[in-house]
């Protein structure tokens, strides 16, 4: 922690020379936790910046909070050019309604601002509790993820850096992160998954500390539908070869309801695993899967369907278990699987795969009859992809 009490009063590590701190520490000063009032000591060595540190582990909110030299370095690089900004920054200001003691907690445009760095793993149920928490107040939330990330494209996170993953109308989905070593922001917008941990951006923009502000006020670059477009096939075709060579028919419960249904999962219609953007970001399982269902519960058995048929079929799945979302605790999500619905439909409609009757119905255009041979499947691939890129290309 960066903050104790000193003869009653708030004393700020940063906010002195290392001189003046070792001149203190030297002299016959006492420093108190402002949260559990015991006693902290001073540590001002080499490699973190100077902090305190509880002498024993007493059950204290910030001790518990097993803060890393990045995390405490990040903090204080956040304070220095959040204050130059911004009036009013607390530095680990307990909120008594919440026992919490955000980071830093800032004042935004007449509204409060708690920002939480996180650098060590923890459990998503705690992120998305502090969250709820702190909108229970009326107090935005933003975490800041510093754990380091792998470069290259797609870009690889774990499920607990998915976890930090936010929605907005300009970037879609995307990651903000921060890297204390480099004093610097990357913006990761429009994340689209090709796997399960695997996500395609549009550009990462990365911003530096000192033009950092909240809110961002950076422009989005392009959506990355070309690029994703481009490998998009690549990633269906490997994505069904592993799960040929990885899974036994027998025991997969998707390969065995495939065949159980006389599919042959290598020959499924190519419309089944479509790239829907931007909402399928939010579905964990493979869009084969998701996709699959909502063919096999309901558009390949009735000659007639509505959307609110589709959406029922799909929240069954999801109820059961088949289908999978993506654990995002920061970001509220509402009525997303409704607009992804929404946006499948019309892709197919232009497609010209299904077609919308006369009031609020659709019927299947296309009859699928399933190849039988791989030339079969060839020739429905060469039908079909121009047809795709040209509308995508539209959008
Ligand atoms: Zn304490």
């Amino acid at each position: 922690m960066l903050t104790a009490l000193m003869d009653h009063r708030h004393f700020t590590t940063i906010l002195h020379t290392k001189e003046e701190l070792l001149a203190l520490k030297k002299g016959s000063k006492s420093f108190t936790c402002p949260h559990c009032s015991s006693p902290l000591i001073l540590k001002i060595g080499n490699i973190k910046i100077p902090h305190f540190a509880h002498t024993s582990k007493l059950s204290c909110l910030i001790a518990a909070k097993k803060e890393t030299p990045a995390h405490i370095w990040s903090k204080a690089l956040l304070y220095d050019r959040l204050s130059e900004v911004f009036r009013d920054v607390k530095l680990e200001y307990y909120i008594k309604e919440l026992q919490q003691i955000p980071d830093l907690l800032i004042t935004v445009q007449g509204k409060r601002v708690a920002i939480e760095i996180q650098c060590s793993t923890i459990p998503l149920s705690e992120i998305k509790e502090r969250t709820e928490g702190y909108r229970r107040e009326n107090i935005h939330p933003l975490w800041i993820l510093t754990q380091p990330l792998p470069s290259g494209i797609p870009l690889k996170l774990t499920s607990f850096q998915q976890g930090f993953i936010r929605f907005s109308e300009e970037f879609h989905f995307f990651l903000l992160h921060f890297d204390p070593s480099k004093k610097s922001f990357t913006l990761f917008p429009h994340l689209t998954p090709v796997s399960t941990n695997s996500f395609y951006f549009s550009k990462e923009i990365k911003i530096p500390l000192e033009k950092f502000t909240i809110p961002l006020t950076i422009l989005p670059p392009d959506p990355a539908e070309s690029r994703i477009l481009k490998n998009w096939n690549h990633y269906r075709g490997k994505w069904m070869n592993n799960k040929i060579r990885f899974s036994s028919a027998r025991r997969d419960p998707f390969l065995s309801e495939v065949y159980g249904e006389g599919d042959i999962f290598l020959y499924l219609p190519l419309y089944i695993g479509l790239p829907v953007l931007p909402q399928m970001t939010l579905i964990k399982s493979n869009s084969i899967q998701w996709q699959y269902f909502i063919w096999n519960d309901v558009i390949k058995k009735s000659p007639f369907f509505t959307k609110e048929m589709i959406y029922a079929a799909f929240m069954r799945r999801l109820g059961k278990g088949s289908i999978e979302t993506r654990n995002f605790p920061i970001n509220p999500t509402g009525s997303s699987i409704k607009i992804l619905i929404d946006d499948y439909m019309s892709l197919l409609e232009k497609l010209d795969i299904i077609q919308k009757r006369k009031g609020r119905g659709y019927i299947l255009t296309a009859k699928w009859t399933c190849p039988k041979t791989f030339n079969e499947f060839q020739q429905h691939s060469r039908d079909f992809f121009p047809k795709l890129k040209h509308i995508l290309k539209k959008d």
